[in-house]
């Protein structure tokens, strides 16, 4: 399915406002100190659609940083009752890296042999609004990993807008979800013609030619390299002298998934509850015993360039780990460790 629309661009605020009727619109807000970060609005006004890319991926909102999911109650054995969280929900002006981390949720939480039930109950109800991007941001590099600036068909979006540079947004509707959105203010939409379609093509192709040569993720060499473990040990414990395991990384990446669990109890009534972990951290592969099986943070950062890039994961979860989108960069205290720098030395068999 897949069908083009076209909207007025001073129209959208009525669109979010018949949407938020029905559901909560996660969207990019701009904060004290001009960061935009994803928050949930209670008014169109409150939205910017004048930004590259969020702070923070809109992840918390579908994967939250804590996130209750059963209550127990002693009654001579126990009552448990599982906390889902099923409000229906918008994300509006997504961009497709961070549609794309959503898709990789997908497919690792939503994993139909053993799916995660907190995230699925929430994702079922979530609907993605993409906005297709015009201006590489600073240190992405979605175009490395195939997950922008634009999406195709199939991308993991309901809807997908462009700018078309006049008065309009094209709007590609791709599945009964984003059909639903339309629907909701049906008398904004008007078909796209072929000049629309022919814009919106010529537009990804001007985008695409924006990108710099740097950064680049050259995914090929370093997955092979990484994927066969063919880099040098000495090359990891070079890169991990300049983590100071602060978890930044994975807290920032819009596809990192790790998390604890703990209990707070009261006269044996209790809240169970999950919180982001980072594989970053030396506690988190610490078992009972006292024994680490990644003892060393070089360990570690190979870990994670692991998980981000092999072959072992393509295969297992049907897309790379890493979308591009370059915030690990951005985080990282020392600028050193993002994903296209420790890729790059991977590739190169040097670090700097
Ligand atoms: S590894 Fe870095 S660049 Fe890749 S998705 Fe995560 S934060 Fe973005
Ligand atoms: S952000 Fe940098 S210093 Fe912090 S854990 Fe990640 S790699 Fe290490």
């Amino acid at each position: 399915m897949s069908r083009a629309l076209k909207l007025q661009k001073s129209r959208w605020p009525e669109w979010v406002a018949a949407l938020q009727r029905t559901a909560a619109v996660i969207a990019p807000v701009r904060l004290h100190g001009e960061d935009v970060a994803f928050e949930r609005i209670t008014s169109p006004s409150e939205i910017t659609l004048d930004f590259d890319n969020t702070a923070d991926p809109p992840k918390r909102f579908l994967f939250p940083q804590v996130e209750p999911l059963l209550r127990y109650r002693r009654n001579g054995g126990y009552a448990v009752e599982p906390v889902y969280d099923e409000e229906p929900r918008v994300f509006f002006a997504i961009r497709c890296c961070d549609v794309s981390a959503v898709r990789f949720f997908d497919f690792t939480l939503g994993a139909q042999d053993l799916p995660d039930s907190y995230y699925t109950a929430r994702r079922a109800g979530t609907a993605l609004i993409a906005l297709a991007c015009h201006e590489p941001c600073q240190s992405c590099f979605c175009v490395c990993a195939d997950t922008g600036p634009f999406l195709p068909p199939g991308g993991g979006y309901d809807i997908q807008l462009t700018d078309l540079g006049g008065e309009h947004y094209l709007a590609e509707v791709d599945t009964d979800k984003g059909e639903a959105l339309v629907a909701a203010a049906a008398e904004l939409f008007a078909p796209a013609s072929d000049d629309d379609l022919a814009q919106r093509r010529a537009l990804e192709e001007a985008s695409e030619k924006r990108f710099p040569s740097e950064p680049r993720l050259y995914f090929a060499a370093s997955s092979r390299k990484v994927s066969l473990d063919t880099a040098e040990a000495e090359l990891w414990q070079r890169m991990a002298r300049w983590c100071v395991a602060c978890g930044g990384c994975t807290h920032i990446c819009p596809t990192c998934y790790c998390f604890n669990v703990t209990d707070a109890q009261r006269n044996g009534d209790g809240l169970r509850s999950r919180r982001w972990d980072s594989c970053q951290y030396a506690g988190l592969t610490r078992e009972a015993s006292g024994h680490n099986p990644r003892p060393e943070q070089s360990d570690r950062v190979k870990r994670r360039v692991f998980h981000k890039i092999s072959y072992q994961y393509v295969a297992r979860d049907g897309m790379q780990g890493c979308v591009g989108c370059g915030r690990c960069t951005r985080i990282c205290p020392g600028l050193r460790l993002g994903l296209p720098e420790v890729g790059e030395a991977i590739r190169r068999a040097e670090w700097k």
